[in-house]
């Protein structure tokens, strides 16, 4: 075609010169020979049980397709504030938490705002602010144990009018929890405190911050099903905050983001919290395990509060450990530039973990 070439780059020069600039989020996941474990994305390692399957399949058969689901999903919004004990106005629903960090973010730090942040930390919070037009300050962690910047980070969050600070705890990628004590402290330096929690059902459950809202009206605490309740292929997670602040952050969320699929998945999870909490202690006990192997092989390994381990072996690039580990059938996170010798591995079921431990024996 003619011309075409042409046309498209005037369509490429229209794009944002921002977004233009911005390498597109990628997965790298090796493609591997032969029978490859997958360690890299932090989902569950046991799926949901086929009874719930066909419980959920029987239900979603029932309802009607050709409808919208209800506006914002009242009844999995009910179910989620009895599971919390707060009140449904205090719920905003999304198609996973992703959807709602990025509301979140555009509606208190988006158009001019800085999103103050604790890297190494999970990587889209970048690409949120950007997406959002909010400038990015940063408080680095630091090897070997990556801890938070307490004092630090409270103080960069009370400096400006529009510093809005996103905690993950535990982090992603280095999953150093963070106690209750510690998110109030810096909640109250703090103008609203962005708290993302999709990893805190595998933590102490003192860490779990919602038991705070009631007394920082400030705090945003965002949770997700994909990780202890093992339903990433649906896309579930919610957001908890004093209800004026949920209904602004509403107003970012398109409607019906949860779709029916999703909605029963969720409301017959929920119903059963026994397979959640089982799944998570299984991930406890095997992330110990793994964690005291991976020392015992000379690794230092960070404080571990998620469903995963960040470690790294004196003398070993992490970037040549990931490709040793891909070539010997398992694939693990890729190494970021922010910690580019550590290595984030998903704890995942027995096997899998032994054949992690042994592939990285092999690699030595
Ligand atoms: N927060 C963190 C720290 C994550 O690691 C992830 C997913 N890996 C998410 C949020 C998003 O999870 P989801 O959209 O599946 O709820």
């Amino acid at each position: 075609m003619s011309g075409g070439h042409d046309v498209t780059r005037r369509a490429l020069e229209v794009v944002r010169p921002s977004i233009r600039a911005l390498t597109a989020y990628s997965l790298n996941r090796p493609a591997g020979e032969g029978e490859v474990v997958r360690l890299d994305f932090n989902e569950a390692p046991h799926d949901v049980p086929a009874e719930l399957k066909a419980e959920v399949l029987r239900r979603l058969g029932e309802r009607r397709w050709s409808h919208y689901p209800e506006f914002g999903s009242p009844r999995l919004a009910r179910a989620i504030a009895a599971r919390h004990g707060v009140e449904p106005e205090q719920v905003v629903v999304g198609n996973g938490s992703g959807e709602l960090l990025l509301a979140a973010v555009s509606v208190f730090a988006g158009g001019g705002g800085t999103l103050l942040l604790a890297p190494p930390t999970f990587s889209l919070y970048q690409q949120m602010a950007l997406l959002a037009g909010a400038e990015v300050a940063t408080v680095p962690r630091r090897p070997p144990d990556f801890a938070l910047e307490v004092e630090a980070f409270s103080a960069r969050a009370a400096d400006g009018e529009r510093t809005v600070p996103l905690l993950c705890a535990p982090n992603n990628p280095t999953g150093n929890p963070a106690s209750r004590d510690v998110v109030a402290r810096i909640a109250r330096e703090s103008r609203v405190l962005l708290l993302d929690q999709a990893y805190v059902d595998f933590s102490d459950p003192g860490d779990d911050a919602i038991p705070l809202l009631p007394e920082l009206p400030h705090l945003v605490v965002f949770r997700t099903l994909s990780k202890a309740f093992a339903a990433a292929g649906f896309r579930i997670g919610y957001a908890l905050a004093h209800a004026e602040l949920a209904r602004e952050i509403r107003k970012a969320v398109l409607p019906f983001s949860v779709d029916l699929a999703a909605e029963e998945l969720a409301l017959a999870l929920l119903e059963r919290p026994e397979f959640s909490r089982g799944a998570v202690e299984t991930v406890r006990v095997e992330r110990e395990r793994v964690r005291l192997a991976l020392l015992s092989l000379g690794a230092s390994v960070a404080p571990a509060g998620g469903n995963f381990l960040f470690f790294t072996i004196p003398g070993t690039g992490g970037a040549a450990l990931f490709s040793e580990l891909a070539r010997r059938g398992v694939v693990v996170r890729e190494p970021s530039p922010a910690a580019p010798d550590h290595i984030r591995v998903t704890v995942g079921t027995r096997s899998e973990n032994d054949a992690f431990l042994r592939a990285l024996e092999g690699c030595r």
